[in-house]
């Protein structure tokens, strides 16, 4: 059997005395789209952010394509791991947040292919032609002069996701990734997912969007209080959730 693209296994961390993440165990296979709904304050962006490595947590732990994130196993226990080790563990992931976090004194362009030369030591042709093909394929070449501040929300979303896809992701993590944009600017972003799902994409999706996530989601992972409450195929599990709280909570969005 191949490694899944992710897998969680007894995901536990907490603040203080307070369990934020209560041993959640987590699946996603290649050619997923996994969208997770679920309350503010149920865990969702720390579950991405501990996929990621971007935060630690204290027991579980996190595989991406079978390799353990963060942590380099040695024979006295786990200790973390370098810098570069987590790079590596972290190069199969393309991240999107709420928030944009593009450089404002940088063209679009320059902010798509910033990490290709950096990180990645591209040459600028290249990594301008790769920038170029990302910015077609969320429909902005014609923007890529420009700079940030002359975009507007959803545009600017379309550029951080063409930025991840331009280091080549395997997967890629969404968190509320609409949650900050007007109401009108959201369509245009979901249609470049929609765009990467349809290709082929792993994607794992925070998301408040439900007719995204009925729609567009392989399936839904509901969280509630730091847990895995309920998941499956959308269809059902929309129309008859199973769990009280999972139900109260699509209430709320009808
Ligand atoms: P969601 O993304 O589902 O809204 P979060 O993962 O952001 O939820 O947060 C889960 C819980 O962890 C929340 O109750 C939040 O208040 C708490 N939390 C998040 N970050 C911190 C922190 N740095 N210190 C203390 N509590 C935190
Ligand atoms: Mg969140």
């Amino acid at each position: 059997m191949l490694d899944p693209v992710i897998r969680v296994r007894g995901l536990t961390k907490r603040y203080g005395t307070r369990t934020v993440l209560d041993r959640v165990d987590l699946e996603v296979a290649a050619g997923d789209v996994t969208c997770i709904i679920g309350p503010s304050g149920s865990g969702k962006s720390t579950l991405l952010r501990s996929i990621a490595f971007l935060e630690t947590y204290d027991e579980g732990d996190a595989l991406v394509f079978g390799k353990l994130m963060g942590w380099r196993e040695t024979p006295l226990g786990r200790e973390l791991a370098g810098e570069r080790e987590l790079a590596e563990a972290r190069a199969p992931l393309g991240m999107v947040f709420q928030h944009f976090h593009l450089w404002p004194h940088l063209s679009v362009l320059d902010n798509v292919t910033l990490a290709l030369r950096l990180v990645g030591r591209m040459g600028r042709r290249e990594a301008e032609t790769a920038g170029l093909a990302m910015l077609e394929k969320v429909g902005l070449a014609s923007h890529a002069r420009h700079r940030p501040e002359q975009l507007s929300g959803g545009q600017k979303q379309r550029v951080a996701i063409a930025r991840a896809l331009a280091a080549k992701p395997r997967v890629m993590l969404f968190d509320e990734p609409t949650s900050a944009l007007d109401p009108e600017l959201v369509g245009e972003v979901l249609g470049v997912m929609k765009t990467l799902a349809a290709e082929g994409m792993t994607m794992l999706i925070v998301t408040h969007e439900m007719g995204f996530a009925a729609h567009a989601a392989s399936r839904v992972v509901f969280m509630d209080g730091g847990r895995i409450v309920e998941e499956g195929p959308p269809k059902p599990l929309f129309a008859e959730p199973s769990s009280p709280r999972l139900a109260q909570f699509l209430q709320t969005w009808r």
